[in-house]
């Protein structure tokens, strides 16, 4: 978790670079919280029971069947192109038609957030993030050393207005999730989005969509997306991790060919490619329409989870403890009472089998101690009832 847990009889000289690294404050966590009677609000994993087997065994069994020497052999970094093609199709719209050669598939959109810190930023460049933001996306920029400049967010998301000239200047990107963000669940509104897409055409530097949770909105009425409204100025990062399974790391950029031309360079550095076998999985899985039945039951699970916790909260959390009430995504925000700790809540919750996030570690700097996330997506209703209660017995006893 810190630097001092590094353990010190390495006889080898590490770069500068391997000795700043520090764990991530999540991964930790979820190790400890890997005990079967935790009951865990930390992790953001998807539930096991939306993963789709058996259609996956069903397209690596054709693929293997009929494919085998392109499927197991190397290949394009820039990906399986039918699969681009499909990503390109699906997010081009009547106003805007996305070209595949604009698409790269990653190893994860996590690889997207690396590759984009690669070939973005240099030591001390200015950074702009969302307060608070997604802590692997924090840990992927922090790599390449940058400055971060924290942009204010309300209940809506960022504050599109507090991007002034001042503040922007000299940035090497923008990083925001309109969609469900990670950790606050909040979701942006059409007006933000549309204010960002006109500034994303007049910036001197991109602003980046991720967007893994945008599929997850519980009404089924998604907002458009920045890329739809500036699809030459918007880089886009989407995955199949929230509507497939994450384990197959299939994640993808949308960006202009001048920047994509870089970033396949990066990747070509990286790993060569993401692997041939999964990115046709995927595509031999959603070709035909799949996702159109499949992500309305993901949504319905996890609309249900969350009206669970939503309960839970409300049953048993005492005054002056405050959460939002996400529209879609995994993720709940709550803010414990003024001048409570959320780590020392969590040290002692762990001793009590319950488990969550701290907030502190979302922020670039200046993090507000008493800010927690709460996934409800992992845990069934019943087990997230007595989870609450016991979070709640907890708090309530240190009032
Ligand atoms: N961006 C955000 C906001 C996320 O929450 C995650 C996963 N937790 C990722 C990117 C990375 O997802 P993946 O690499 O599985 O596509």
């Amino acid at each position: 978790m810190t630097q001092s847990e590094t353990p010190s009889t390495l006889p080898w000289q590490l770069s500068e670079r391997a000795r700043k690294l520090t764990s991530s404050a999540i991964r930790e966590i979820l190790k400890i919280t890997e005990r079967p009677e935790v009951i865990s609000f930390a992790g953001g994993l998807p539930a096991p029971a939306t993963f789709p087997v058996e259609p996956m065994r069903a397209a690596a069994e054709r693929i293997l069947r009929e494919d085998a020497a392109a499927a197991l052999q190397y290949s394009a970094t820039e990906g399986y192109l039918p699969l681009r093609e499909w990503i390109a199709q699906r997010y081009s719209t009547n106003g805007a038609r996305i070209r595949p050669s604009q698409v790269l598939i990653t190893t994860g959109s996590q690889q997207a957030l690396d590759l984009l810190g690669k070939v973005l930023i240099c030591p001390g460049s200015p950074v702009l993030v969302e307060t608070p933001t997604y802590l692997g996306a924090l840990q992927s920029f922090s790599m390449f050393e940058p400055r971060y400049v924290q942009v204010p967010t309300d209940d809506d998301g960022l504050i599109a207005s507090a991007l002034t000239p001042e503040l922007t200047a000299a940035a090497r990107l923008l990083y925001t999730q309109p969609n469900f963000q990670n950790p606050t669940g909040r979701r942006l509104p059409l007006a933000r989005r549309e204010a960002l897409a006109e500034l994303a055409q007049h910036a001197a530097f991109p602003i980046v969509e991720d967007d893994p949770y945008g599929a997850l909105d519980y009404a089924g009425e998604p907002l458009p997306t920045m890329l739809s409204l500036a699809p030459e100025h918007i880089v886009h990062l989407g995955s199949f991790s929230k509507v497939l399974a994450p384990g197959l790391r299939i994640g993808y950029i949308i960006a202009p060919e001048a920047l994509q031309f870089k970033l396949v360079q990066a990747k070509q550095a990286t790993d060569l490619h993401t692997p041939s076998f999964t990115q046709r999985i995927v595509h031999e899985v959603i070709k035909d329409g799949f996702l159109e039945t499949h992500v309305p039951t993901i949504r319905a699970l996890y609309r249900d989870q969350c009206a669970a916790m939503l309960a839970a909260l409300e049953r048993h959390m005492p005054e002056g403890v405050s959460w939002n009430r996400p529209q879609g995504g995994m993720f709940i925000w709550a803010s414990l009472p003024a001048g409570m700790d959320s780590m020392a809540l969590l040290e002692e919750a762990i001793a009590h089998n319950v488990a969550f996030v701290p907030g502190g570690p979302f922020y670039a700097s200046e993090a507000q101690a008493s800010t927690l996330r709460l996934s409800f997506v992992t845990v069934p209703p019943a087990k997230i009832d007595e989870g609450i209660a016991r979070l709640a017995a907890l708090i309530r006893a240190r009032l």
